[in-house]
């Protein structure tokens, strides 16, 4: 493919796109509620919201985006089939969503992928096949299935209607609070923040939007600072959720993100294991740790100041006991003096 050739068949996505994605996806994704965290308002000294996209019954947003592109694809291709590559938790939205609609998913992932999501995989009725190391090579796996069963890949984020799907948020916050003026969203591929960012500037430009990811292998945070989207070694960190490439030939997202972010943090392991065992302490919600990055750059007190209301989007609550278990421990013994 030519670099024009490219260009032309690039689409734009716009605001509309994410109404239209709402409407689609209506019969399968519900909105979430978005409460007031009295305990964070606080401590920053201003009104601090929680969206609390841990509640949908996948515990992730990402079955925002997997339903809009499911509910778009034609009849044939859904008879065929649908593939996925992830972390985690867009395959077992992809999962959930073709289990609604009675078509078969294949999903394919790294052998780094917590046990408690395998398991929640294989209860939504998922073929699963472990490949390798990382989510590229769990993704060339997904792409054989493609040329040789014909199967769609859904893409996590790099996707016109995934992102459209996940800007969806966006729209229920405009709906439930319009003084909003920052948004905390938690940062890997950029889906999240691409819909969610133009959902909310193309009401507000001045709205801040903020991106969070972990200190450890942050690509999109490594590739806005290239310039150029880039590769990197991917290794142990508690917001697994975030870990994975953007693509080196990246589409929509890496460009979406240049352009609707104001800013993005990193946030230390410690920190995170801290805002996650936090959270229960006084929240009693269950957070993962690609969820508390958000929680944690609002400790920290890393987001600069403004009147008005600021929402972290809690995007996910999929973590495994064991690790719970750990941080809880850690929390406590830190707190006993
Ligand atoms: C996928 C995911 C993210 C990041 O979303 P991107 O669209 O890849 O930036 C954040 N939190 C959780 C829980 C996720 O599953």
């Amino acid at each position: 493919m030519t670099y024009t050739e490219q260009i032309e068949v690039k689409k734009e996505i716009k605001i509309r796109d994410i109404w239209e994605a709402k409407k689609r996806i209506a019969s399968i994704v519900t909105s979430t509620p978005l409460i007031k965290s009295m305990i964070l308002s606080e401590i920053i000294g201003r009104s601090v919201y929680l969206k609390l996209e841990n509640v949908h019954d996948v515990g992730a947003f990402k079955v925002r985006g997997a339903a809009n592109k499911i509910l778009s694809l034609n009849e044939k291709e859904k008879k065929r089939g649908v593939a996925t590559y992830s972390t985690g938790n867009h395959g077992m939205a992809v999962a959930y969503v073709a289990q609604k609609l009675g078509i078969e998913a294949v999903v394919c992932i790294s052998n780094r992928v917590p046990k408690a999501k395998v398991d929640s995989l294989k209860r939504l009725g998922a073929k699963i096949e472990i490949v390798g190391e990382s989510q590229d090579e769990a993704g060339e796996r997904c792409y054989e299935l493609e040329r040789v069963k014909g199967l769609t890949v859904i893409e996590p984020f790099d996707d016109p209607h995934i992102i459209a799907g996940q800007g969806t948020i966006g729209l229920e916050l405009l709906e439930t609070l319009p003084n909003i003026t920052d948004v905390i969203i938690p940062l890997s591929g950029g889906g999240l923040l691409s819909g969610v960012g133009l959902a909310l500037k193309s009401n507000d430009p001045d709205i801040r939007v903020t991106g969070v990811s972990m200190e450890k292998s942050a690509v999109m945070y490594e590739s806005l600072k290239a310039g150029k989207p880039v590769k990197l070694e991917e290794s142990e960190t508690l917001a697994d959720s975030l870990l994975g490439g953007i693509g080196l030939t990246n589409q929509y997202t890496f460009e979406m993100v240049q352009k609707y972010k104001d800013d993005v943090l990193l946030i230390p392991e410690d920190e995170i294991a801290y805002s996650m065992a936090f959270m229960m302490d006084k929240h009693r919600i269950i957070m993962e740790g690609a969820a508390a990055t958000g929680v944690a750059a609002v400790l920290g007190n890393n987001i600069p100041y403004q009147d008005g209301d600021l929402v972290i989007i809690i995007s996910g609550h999929n973590v495994d006991l064991s690790i719970l278990n750990k941080i809880i421990e850690n929390y406590m013994l830190a707190n006993k003096g």
